[in-house]
Formats: C-alpha cells, sequence, structure tokens
C-alpha cells in the first residue's frame, strides 16, 4: 500500500467513528481531498486509492493539474470531481467556469453571476456552495450570516449555475466544544436556506465543513463533506504553489 492509500483508509476510519459517535450514517459524509500544492501523481495515487473528488486552492495550478490528471487517463478518471476551494477572483473565474465541477467560494452576487455567464454550455450546470464567515471577522472571505438568504435567492436565479450548499473555513482552534459551536452556525445557516424553501433548492444538500484537525466536530455538527488534505497527503510545502 501507498502512504497516501493508508493515509486515505485512516481519515475513512475516522469518519466512520465520528458518525458513529453522531448517529449518522457514514454514507452521510463525502470526503473531499484537497490536493492544493500537490502533483498529478499524488493525486494518481489517490484515484487509484479509489478517491473521485479533489479539492484545490490555486486556479492556474489546478488547470494544470486537471490537464495533466485527464491525460493519464486513468480508471475511473470520467468519475472525477473539481472542487474550487480556493479564493475566485474575477479575472480566475472563466477558469473556474470552463475547468471545475463546482465552485465552493462563492460569496458575492458578482463572481455568481460571471462563474453562471462563463459556464461553457457544452457542460453541466457548474455546483456552486456559498462560502459563510461564522466568525466574524471582517477581513475573512466568506458573506456574513445575514447576507446569505439574499444572496442565495440571486444565485438560484442563474441559469448556468446550481446551489449545492454552505461552506465555511472557521478559525483553527484546538477545542473540540469550540469547533462544534463554528461549525453549528455554518449547519445553522445551511438549515435556514432549506427551510426558505425558495425555488432552485432541488439539489441543495451539501454542508462542506471539517478539514484534517476538525473532522470530527464537523461530523458532529452535521457536515455532509469534509475537506482533508494533510491528513491525506502530508504535510504541504507552499513554495510550488501560485495563485
Ligand atoms: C487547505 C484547505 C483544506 C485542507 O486542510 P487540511 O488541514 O490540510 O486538511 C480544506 N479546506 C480549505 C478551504 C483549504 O484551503
Amino acid at each position: 500500500m501507498t502512504t497516501i492509500e493508508l493515509n486515505l483508509g485512516q481519515i475513512h476510519a475516522r469518519m466512520a467513528a465520528a458518525c458513529a459517535q453522531a448517529n449518522r450514517c457514514v454514507t452521510s459524509v463525502q470526503l473531499l481531498a484537497v490536493s492544493k500544492t500537490f502533483g498529478a501523481d499524488a493525486v494518481r495515487e489517490a484515484v487509484l486509492a479509489g478517491q473521485r473528488s479533489f479539492g484545490e486552492n490555486y486556479i492556474q495550478e489546478a488547470v494544470e493539474k486537471i490537464a495533466a490528471v485527464r491525460a493519464m487517463q486513468l480508471a475511473g478518471a470520467e468519475a472525477l470531481e473539481w472542487h474550487c476551494i480556493g479564493p475566485i477572483q474575477s479575472n480566475k473565474s472563466r477558469l473556474v467556469a470552463e475547468n471545475f465541477d463546482w465552485a465552493q467560494t462563492v460569496d458575492r452576487l458578482k463572481i455568481a453571476e460571471r462563474l453562471s455567464a462563463q459556464r461553457p454550455e457544452g457542460m453541466a450546470p457548474l455546483n456552486i456552495c456559498i462560502q459563510v464567515n461564522v466568525d466574524g471577522g471582517s477581513t475573512k472571505s466568506g458573506v456574513m450570516p445575514a447576507d446569505v438568504l439574499a444572496l442565495a435567492e440571486a444565485i438560484v436565479k442563474l441559469p448556468r449555475l446550481v446551489l449545492r450548499g454552505v461552506m465555511s473555513i472557521p478559525d483553527d482552534t484546538p477545542d473540540f466544544e469550540a469547533q462544534c459551536d463554528l461549525h453549528k452556525r455554518a449547519a445553522a445557516i445551511f438549515d435556514a436556506i432549506k427551510a426558505s424553501a425558495m425555488p432552485g433548492l432541488e439539489r441543495f444538500d451539501t454542508l462542506s465543513m471539517g478539514m484534517t484537525g476538525d473532522l470530527e466536530a464537523a461530523v458532529t455538527a452535521g457536515s455532509t463533506m469534509v475537506r482533508v488534505g494533510s491528513g491525506i497527503f502530508g504535510k504541504r510545502s507552499y513554495a510550488a504553489a501560485s495563485q
């Protein structure tokens, strides 16, 4: 077994234990493998170990990696899903619309409108999560909770997007209860959008939260997608990564 395969097994075991603890079905939480800063060979190993969904932060790096992985013609490649989980500047929105299956970090209508307009006709609609700012830091990306419903109402009207859920990146804290509190805020926002029953929520099913250090708390709070990087691929070196 490769290290990546072993690590994936350990993360799945942690997810299963957290689900059991929270009385949730193991199939209710998906694993997004965050491959930022790691090359196409690392993705290949993960694909060979059965992983299908990958998250990337740096758009240019991701576009090159997606092409390199595609060229490998791996078994199972037709089911690969690429999620953009890094900040999306206006001048990068076209690359996101043309190369990714999901954009999880939408926090402004302007970006959503560009993604919809730029999504190629031949591709399925782009899956969208609204990034919410659950700890209130004004310098952080993410919509403030009070503004989320209005943004959701605007996004569901855009023709080439499908609103799938909410994502959050709370500040690091080692304390389990504090992690749960922050994750519960994102869960409450997810529930509020769902309860609004606005048109266009037919596929609204994703609460993306939890990383290597806090996936148990996230699962406890209701996460349906944990985004795990270092727990699968190892420690990152940022030298090679670029926006
Ligand atoms: C890097 C990153 C992750 C993965 O973090 P790890 O701590 O390595 O698991 C998850 N989500 C986002 C948005 C990230 O930028």
